[in-house]
């Protein structure tokens, strides 16, 4: 099933997400539905608290983004439990963009190259290094399970200019073309 994705300003999306355990009912299910979210908003990630939950698991499809960068083709995959454990490489500028802060792009620095570890959804554990495009997707999609969004990360005079806009978000003064839940609204789980 789609879910509705949680706007800017929902306190859900500032809250530490919680590691998932092994004993979680359906995990499958969660992630069928992640992904099934993710293609309907058209996103190359999304992350469980987008969507109203506050548990540490993202997916990312880079497909789309294939034609920039071809490598990231067949970068389909479920992070169970990630943990960033190494950042390195050159601060590499690029447009950003986020599902739960609609038709917003700003520029944000992030390392090229990381090492992560993961559960996948057969709870195989992983310990990675990725870097370029999927390392800032990655990165992206992880800030969210750590109450963090990309537009924390730009320079503070675009978070300046920014600050109206975001606002604007928050009181659902943007369009969509998926279901959105507003800070005030609740989440039905
Ligand atoms: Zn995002």
């Amino acid at each position: 099933m789609t879910y509705p994705i949680v706007v800017y300003g929902h306190p859900i999306l500032r809250k530490v997400a919680a590691d998932i355990g092994k004993d979680y009912p359906d995990p499958e299910q969660l992630i069928a539905d992640l992904f099934e979210t993710m293609y309907h908003s058209e996103g190359l990630g999304l992350a469980a608290p987008q969507i109203g939950k506050s548990l540490r698991i993202f997916v990312i499809d880079g497909k789309p983004a294939a034609e920039d960068e071809p490598s990231l083709a067949d970068f389909k995959k479920a992070f169970i439990n990630p943990h960033i454990i190494e950042k390195n490489g050159d601060l590499v500028p690029m447009t950003e963009g986020c599902l739960s802060i609609p038709n917003l792009r700003e520029e944000v620095n992030r390392e090229s190259r990381i090492r992560i570890t993961y559960y996948d959804e057969d709870w195989n554990y992983h310990d990675k290094v990725y870097e370029g495009y999927a390392a800032r997707i990655i990165q992206h999609e992880y800030d969210h399970l750590d109450g963090i969004l990309f537009t924390d990360k730009v320079s503070p005079l675009r978070k300046r200019l920014l600050k109206s806009k975001l606002t604007a978000i928050s009181k659902g003064r943007f369009e969509a073309e998926y279901r959105t839940i507003l800070p005030g609204q609740k989440i039905k789980q």
